[in-house]
């Protein structure tokens, strides 16, 4: 397949008139009596500038356009760079309304189930994370419109699912950090193709670029990485104190309690199950523990089934898997008609199952006195057996079996 390289020249000439035009025209919104408006273009205005300091500080030579700049309420993205806009204009630089305005405390990273880097609404400070992530944005422009290896970038590393955060976006950040980070007061952190498996022998432990501009100045060593050692995590705790203090209490270590439910009030409903099922699996996810299965078995085993029940089902069978199977054998011997069927001769061994010995062996028993029939009769009348000596062998199986597990 043939590479195409887009031909900026329309971008060059008729788009930069017609942003310069577009920021008089919203110079001119901005004296409109709608406050919120006057805020959102000020913050708006406000990206243009500094996406131009960045422009001059990085790319003084490269052939960028003025983006246009948007904010909008919707996605999950801080920032977004599109090379075409929804109404098709070109270049277009989103910025998150609520990341942008302050409205509301926003996450920036997850560390773990419960610890999180939150962004502080309404901080004095916080524009300089958003600050940072203008330039962000800036460096997957220039990669898009002015890098010698746009039809690379376009063609290889846009459309994947990395999100353009490949070599060449890895090798920007690198070079815009060796400035960057000694002016901010940072030793220099490299920065990782966002897939680990791609990324450079060397720099295989280090943050990915996808979190650049802020993702290396919290963390010199990747933390999601399980391999760090003793001394990178320390380094690392080193490192987050330092980007705490550099944003002046903008950006906040918050640690909260996990919601654990420790029980099921009453009434009790058929997708208690449903609930316990998915909080099991949410605990084993983030502590790799193996709790659902222990829990799977333990029903299985309750309700008289075989423990060797296969326990790997995957997570959408679980919700098919019955995990009461119906009795083989009522609870009681006031049905015995159930049990002495013309045509079944029903195993002892699996309606008193050796694997569950103390619910088999208490079953057992209760059963037999219900009936109020000696062993042999039992076992003649249920089991179909001639003598009680099958019955009484499995009762001492049973009781060792018990005695086995107290011992243990
Ligand atoms: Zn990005």
């Amino acid at each position: 397949m043939t590479q195409t390289t887009i031909s900026r020249s329309v971008l060059e000439t008729l788009t930069i008139e017609f942003k310069q035009h577009f920021r008089e025209y919203l110079k001119v919104l901005a004296q409109d009596v709608d406050t919120n408006r006057v805020e959102l273009i000020d913050a708006l205005e406000w990206c243009f500038d500094r996406w131009e300091h960045w422009r001059q500080k990085f790319y003084p030579e490269a052939n960028l356009v003025f983006p246009f700049f948007q904010s909008g309420r919707r996605g999950s993205e801080f920032g977004h760079y599109s090379t075409c806009g929804s109404s098709g204009q070109p270049s277009v630089m989103h910025i998150k309304r609520s990341f942008l305005m302050g409205t509301s405390d926003i996450t920036v990273y997850k560390l773990s189930a419960t610890q999180k880097l939150v962004l502080k609404a309404d901080h004095p400070n916080r524009l300089a994370f958003v600050d940072q992530t203008i330039l962000h944005e800036l460096v997957h422009q220039y990669l898009h419109e002015a890098s010698p290896d746009a039809a690379t970038y376009e063609s290889s590393e846009s459309g994947k699912n990395y999100k353009g955060h490949g070599p060449l976006f890895a090798a920007e950040c690198n070079r815009i950090n060796q400035t960057l980070h000694p002016e901010l007061g940072f030793e220099f952190v490299p920065v990782r193709h966002m897939k680990r498996s791609h990324a450079k022998v060397n720099d295989v432990q280090r943050p990915s670029c996808a979190h650049f501009t802020h993702g290396e100045l919290f963390f010199k060593w990747d933390p999601s990485n399980p391999d760090l050692t003793r001394d990178q995590i320390i380094e690392n705790r080193r490192c987050l104190e330092e980007a705490l203090a550099y944003y002046g209490g903008a950006v906040e270590l918050v640690e909260e309690a996990e919601e654990v439910v420790t029980d099921f009030p009453a009434p009790f409903a058929a997708d208690c199950a449903e609930v316990c099922i998915q909080q099991l699996q949410d605990w084993d996810k983030t502590n790799g523990s193996n709790l659902l299965d222990h829990f799977v078995k333990a029903v299985l085993e309750h309700a008289g089934a075989s423990s060797d029940a296969p326990l790997n089902i995957p997570p959408a069978s679980r919700e098919q898997m019955q995990l009461i199977p119906e009795p083989t054998v009522p609870s009681s011997v006031d049905s015995p008609t159930a049990l002495v069927d013309e045509n079944t001769v029903l195993d002892m061994r699996a309606v008193y199952p050796i694997s569950n010995a103390a619910n088999s062996l208490a079953q057992l028993t209760a059963d037999i006195t219900a009936s109020g029939m000696k062993k042999a009769a039992f076992a003649q009348h249920h089991f179909g057996h001639k003598r009680g000596d099958l019955l009484s062998r499995h009762l001492k199986q049973l009781r060792n079996a018990v005695d086995e597990l107290v011992a243990a």
